[in-house]
């Protein structure tokens, strides 16, 4: 029997490393590898353009909701060939990320004597910090005073104020939804995310998702993202105008009815099975050699960095007064050095039962010769990270907003 056993492994040796690899490889087919291409990541993204687009919303994974809620900021941010955008989606720390412990003047936690435990505060957002800074600047003796009941001077008042008010809103965070689900027209890119803003009019996207979701679970008694009982959803789009530009809005939502989530059970399972989240495809903003708290401050001093793709020889970054930060963006070492590691998609033998392979031994000159991969290697990627997550959902009327105009667009039915 010993013999046997030896003969076993001696010719089929142990396969469990093979079946993991068969299993690892399948789950990359299906989830993607973790870091995205900039296509790929875009893919993840549901914005409906076309004049009617179908989507699927995905039952929820464990511990979340059908309709999951985020904040984000919409800001103005440097643009390539030094031009502005409006309406860049920027992800907040300090109401996406938990909350993180407080630090004395010492800069030691502090500890709440009560329970023994850190005291907790928001985790910090350059931009919702210049909210509240701004918003402080308006006058508070008006306070309570009724518009009808204000005299002269107290209306000039009140003209300042709503003028401070408005600057300062445009730094707030705004709230979206965000939808699991799957684009019926692109299902190849399998599991995507449709955001939405909040609308306080109640004229937004979910006000009118909303009643029809709640039709359907009365009419048919069923869940309505059930991969069984669940409705493939129609979205009627039309172009309407708002300050003279003209935007792709809702018109209308309609449920198809009760069919399959797919036809093909595996695909089906495949999509529940993706464990893809929201965080994984709005993804803070980045930069090479700053944090994403640091992107923040500069977006609020309006020296954001971006990635000038507009002459395609000279694609670079570009870090609007600071010289060291965008030379050292665009030198090649720099973006091999430790920072950016985590951005640059590995071979899977890099692994930790592997030695690495270190670039210690590469000299500047053979690191030369090879300039054209060089510029794709770090930065392009980088680009891709720092660009991907704003460029794309504005299709909905932001990216239509020209320069100088359309500082009202908040309240957007999007
Ligand atoms: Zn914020």
């Amino acid at each position: 029997m010993e013999n046997s056993n030896a003969t076993t492994n001696a010719q089929g040796g142990d396969l469990s490393n093979l079946k993991k690899m068969f299993s690892d490889y399948q789950k990359q087919q299906t989830q993607g590898t973790k870091k995205r291409s900039r296509e790929d990541l875009l893919a993840k993204y549901f914005v409906p353009r076309k004049a009617k687009e179908t989507f699927r919303i995905l039952p929820p994974k464990t511990g979340r909701k059908h309709i999951e809620e985020a904040f984000f900021h919409v800001v103005t941010t440097n643009a390539a060939g030094g031009k502005k955008k409006h309406g860049t989606v920027i992800y907040c720390p300090m109401h996406n990320d938990p909350k993180v412990p407080k630090l004395g003047s010492d800069g030691k936690p502090l500890i709440d004597p009560s329970t023994g435990n850190p005291v907790l505060v928001p985790a910090p957002c350059p931009l919702c910090a210049q909210h509240k800074k701004l918003i402080a600047k308006q006058d508070p003796s008006l306070k309570g005073i009724k518009k009808e009941n204000m005299n002269d001077a107290q209306k000039v008042i009140k003209a300042k104020n709503d003028e401070i008010y408005k600057e300062a809103i445009k730094w707030e965070a705004k709230k979206f939804y965000i939808v699991r689900g799957i684009d019926k027209g692109a299902e190849k890119d399998g599991v995507k995310f449709w955001r939405f803003k909040h609308n306080y009019k109640n004229q937004g996207t979910l006000d009118k998702l909303l009643p029809i979701l709640e039709d359907y679970m009365s009419n048919q008694q069923a869940d309505f993202s059930d991969a069984l009982t669940g409705t493939d959803l129609n979205i009627i789009m039309t172009d309407s105008e708002f300050n003279g530009h003209v935007y792709k809005a809702i018109s209308a939502i309609t449920a198809k009815g009760k069919s399959l989530l797919s036809n093909d059970p595996l695909v089906a399972r495949a999509w529940l099975d993706d464990d893809i989240t929201w965080r994984d495809v709005f993804t803070p903003k980045k930069a090479p050699n700053i944090t994403p708290l640091e992107f923040l401050q500069m977006v609020v001093s309006g020296t954001s960095p971006y990635w000038d793709d507009t002459d395609a020889n000279n694609k670079h970054w570009v870090f609007p007064g600071r010289p060291d930060l965008e030379e050292l963006a665009n030198t090649r070492k720099a973006n091999l050095d430790a920072d950016n590691e985590e951005d640059i998609e590995m071979a899977s033998d890099v692994d930790e039962e592997y030695p690495r392979v270190t670039i210690s031994n590469i000299t500047e000159s053979k690191v030369g010769t090879y300039t054209d991969n060089a510029s794709d290697l770090g930065r392009e990627t980088l680009a891709e990270t720092a660009e991907v997550a704003d460029t794309v959902d504005e299709g909905q009327g932001a990216e239509n907003q020209s320069s100088g105009s359309g500082s009202d667009y908040d309240d957007l039915p999007f």
